[in-house]
C-alpha cells in the first residue's frame, strides 16, 4: 500500500457521466476532488470509441434526451463543444407484412400515419400525449429533489416530511382522473395501459418499446409502464419528449464534462481501478487502487453500481447486516445485447426501399411489430437464454453526423432485447462468451429480414453481451440502469429504504451514480443531487 501525499476533500470512484457531474459541482463549491476511473477513458456507459478502423460510435448508450438542461448549462457543455441534434422523425417501424409506421414529424403527420391502421387510434393520440406529458411533468418535479429518506432516523424523517410536501405539490395540481393516470403509470404494465388507449398493434409497439428497454420483462409485466414513463421526461434543445444525437457520439457529452471538471481543478485519473474503500474510525477515508496506491480523502463518492460498491469494495464489517442483505437482493440485470456495426451502405427496407439517406434512416428504427411479439421475446429469453425473434432498435447516427464514418459509409447502433442477463442459470455450463457470436449473427439476421442485404453490408462489428457490459463497465448483470427501475427500487427505496438521500451507511460514503435516485439514463441528475447533499454535509461538518 503506497500513500499518495495529497489528501482530497473527496475522491469519486468511477468517471461515468454522474461521477463527472458530481465532481464538477463539488469543485464549484470549493472542494478538492479526485476521480479514479478504471478504464482508459472517462464517460462510463456514455463514451465514443473507434470499433473498426475509421469507424467510431457511441459504445453503449447512444441517444440523448434525459440529460438535465440545468446540468448542460451549469457544466457549460455547449461551451465545451457539445452539439445535440434532434431526430427528424422519432421512430420508424417496418412491419413483417411489408407495411410500416412512422412516428414523428408533428402530431398531424403521426395521426395520418396511425390512421392507416386505425382512425380511432389516430383520434386518441392528442389525449394520450397530453396525459403522458401531465404525468411526466410531475415526475420532472421529483427528479431534482432528494427523495424523502423515510426510516433513516427521527431528525432526518422530519426533513423527509418536508420533502414529501414539496414533491406532492405537482401531484396536488392534478385533477382526480389525472392522479389515477399517474398511479397507473407508476404501477401498471405498459401493455395494460396501451391496450386501453389503442387498438392497432404498430402504435402500441412504438410506445411499448420504451417499456422494455433495459427492463428484462414483458410489456405486460406490472411496473413496466414506469420504465416507459422514465423514457419520456427528457427534451432536446428545449423540445420536450424528443430524442437526439450528440455530435461525435455520447462521448462528446462526457468529454465536455471532463473539460469542465479539469477547468475547475478536478484531478482525473484514468487507468485507476479502485479495489476497496478505506474506512478509518468508522468513516470513509479514501480508496486503495488495485495497484496498491492509496488516495486519501475526507469523503468517498461512489459512481459505481451499489452492488459493486458493497459486495466488492466496502468490507462487510463496516455495513449493517440488514443493509448488506438488501443490497444482495437489489435486482440488477437488463436483457440487453448491444452492437455497433460498420456499414458499406445504408439499409434498404422492404417496407420503404431505397439506400440513399431518407428521413426514416435518421430515426429510431424499431424491429418489433407488436406488444405480443415483445412478450414472446421475453419468455423465449427466459427459457432459451435469448429470444430467437429479438426486439432490435437500430439507429444510424452517421446519417446526421459525418464525423463517425468515412464518406459514403455508415455506422449503426443496434440495441437488442431480450437476452437473459444470467445465461448460466438457463444454460448450465455456458456463458455469454460461448454464444455471443451466434447471438450477434441472429441480431444481424433479424435486421436482414426487414432490410435484405443488410448483413452483406456489415464491414465490422463490436459486440457487448450482458457479460461484456459487466466486465467492461462494471454494469452488474449488464444492467444499464445500475438496478431495475421497479417501484421497490425507486425514489425513497433507491437503492435501499433509509439511504435514498445519497448518504450510505458508512459516514463519509455517498452514492452518486444511476443506482441512486432518479436512476439510470444519461441524466446527470444523481450526480448533481448527490453533490448538493455532500456540500451541505461538508459545510455543516456532518455525515
Ligand atoms: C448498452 C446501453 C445502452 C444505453 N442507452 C442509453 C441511451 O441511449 N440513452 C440514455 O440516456 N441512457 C442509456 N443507457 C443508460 C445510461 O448509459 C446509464 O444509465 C448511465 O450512463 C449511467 O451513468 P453513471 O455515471 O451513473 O454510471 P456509469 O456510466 O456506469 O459509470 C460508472 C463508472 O465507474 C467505473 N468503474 C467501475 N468499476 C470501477 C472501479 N473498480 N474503479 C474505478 N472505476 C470503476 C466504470 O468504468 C464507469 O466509468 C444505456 C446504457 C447501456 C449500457
Amino acid at each position: 500500500m503506497t500513500s499518495n501525499a495529497r489528501r482530497f476533500d473527496a475522491v469519486v470512484v468511477g468517471g461515468g457521466h454522474n461521477g463527472l457531474t458530481c465532481a464538477a459541482y463539488l469543485a464549484a463549491a470549493g472542494l478538492s476532488v479526485c476521480i479514479a476511473e478504471r478504464r482508459g477513458v472517462v464517460g462510463g456507459a456514455a463514451v465514443t470509441e473507434e470499433f473498426h478502423p475509421g469507424f467510431r460510435n457511441s459504445t453503449a448508450s447512444y441517444t440523448v434526451s434525459l440529460l438535465d438542461p440545468q446540468v448542460i448549462r451549469d457544466l457549460k457543455l455547449a461551451g465545451h463543444g457539445l452539439v445535440i441534434r434532434e431526430r427528424p422523425f422519432s421512430n420508424f417501424l417496418p412491419l413483417p407484412d411489408g407495411d410500416y409506421l412512422k412516428v414523428g414529424g408533428g402530431l398531424a403527420a403521426t395521426q395520418a400515419a396511425v390512421g392507416k391502421f386505425s382512425q380511432r387510434d389516430a383520434d386518441a393520440l392528442p389525449a394520450y400525449y397530453a396525459m403522458l406529458e401531465r404525468v411526466a411533468s410531475v415526475l420532472r418535479g421529483m427528479l431534482g429533489a432528494t427523495p424523502p429518506n423515510f426510516g433513516a432516523g427521527t431528525a432526518r424523517d422530519v426533513v423527509s416530511l418536508v420533502e414529501v410536501i414539496k414533491t406532492a405539490k405537482g401531484f396536488r395540481a392534478l385533477a382526480l382522473p389525472e392522479r389515477r393516470d399517474l398511479l397507473d403509470l407508476f404501477t401498471k404494465s405498459a401493455g395494460e395501459i396501451l391496450d386501453r388507449w389503442f387498438e392497432s398493434a404498430p402504435i402500441k409497439a412504438a410506445f411499448g418499446f420504451d417499456a422494455v428497454v433495459g427492463n428484462f420483462a414483458s410489456p405486460y409485466t406490472p411496473g413496466s409502464a414506469y420504465v416507459l414513463l422514465h423514457h419520456v421526461f427528457g427534451e432536446v434543445n428545449g423540445k420536450r419528449g424528443q430524442w437526439g444525437h450528440a455530435v461525435g457520439g455520447m462521448g462528446a457529452i462526457t468529454q465536455a464534462m471532463a473539460a469542465e471538471c479539469t477547468a475547475r481543478g478536478v484531478v482525473i485519473r484514468t487507468g485507476s481501478a479502485v479495489a476497496r474503500v478505506l474506512v478509518k474510525a468508522k468513516r470513509a477515508a479514501g480508496v486503495e487502487l488495485e495497484s496498491g496506491e492509496v488516495i486519501e480523502a475526507a469523503r468517498v463518492v461512489a459512481n459505481v453500481n451499489p452492488k459493486l460498491l458493497f459486495q466488492r469494495m466496502v468490507a462487510p464489517e463496516h455495513v449493517p447486516e440488514d443493509f448488506r442483505a438488501r443490497i444482495d437482493g437489489y435486482r440488477c440485470g437488463s436483457g440487453t445485447f448491444r452492437m455497433n456495426v460498420a456499414l458499406s451502405s445504408l439499409p434498404s427496407f422492404t417496407a420503404l426501399p431505397g439506400a440513399t439517406a431518407q428521413m426514416h434512416h435518421a430515426s429510431g428504427i424499431i424491429m418489433a411489430p407488436s406488444l405480443a411479439y415483445m412478450e414472446r421475446a421475453y419468455f423465449d429469453a427466459r427459457t432459451h437464454g435469448w429470444s430467437r425473434e429479438p426486439i432490435v432498435e437500430m439507429l444510424i447516427p452517421s446519417t446526421v453526423d459525418d464525423s463517425l464514418a468515412p464518406a459514403g459509409k455508415h455506422v449503426a447502433s443496434l440495441f437488442c432485447q431480450h437476452v437473459h442477463p444470467d445465461l448460466p442459470a438457463v444454460l448450465p455450463g455456458q456463458t455469454w462468451d460461448d454464444v455471443r457470436e451466434e447471438v450477434a449473427d441472429l441480431m444481424i439476421a433479424t435486421v436482414d429480414r426487414f432490410a435484405p442485404g443488410f448483413g452483406a453490408s456489415v464491414l465490422g462489428r463490436r459486440i457487448l453481451s450482458p457479460l461484456d457490459l459487466e466486465r467492461e463497465f462494471g454494469l452488474v448483470g449488464g444492467d444499464i440502469f445500475h438496478g431495475a427501475l421497479s417501484l421497490d427500487q425507486l425514489f425513497s427505496a433507491r437503492p435501499v429504504l433509509g439511504h435514498a438521500d445519497y448518504r450510505m451507511p458508512v459516514a463519509g460514503l455517498y452514492l452518486c451514480g444511476a443506482g441512486a435516485h432518479p436512476g439510470g439514463g444519461v441524466t446527470g441528475i444523481p450526480g448533481r443531487n448527490a453533490a448538493r447533499e455532500i456540500v451541505k454535509d461538508a459545510r455543516r461538518r456532518r455525515h
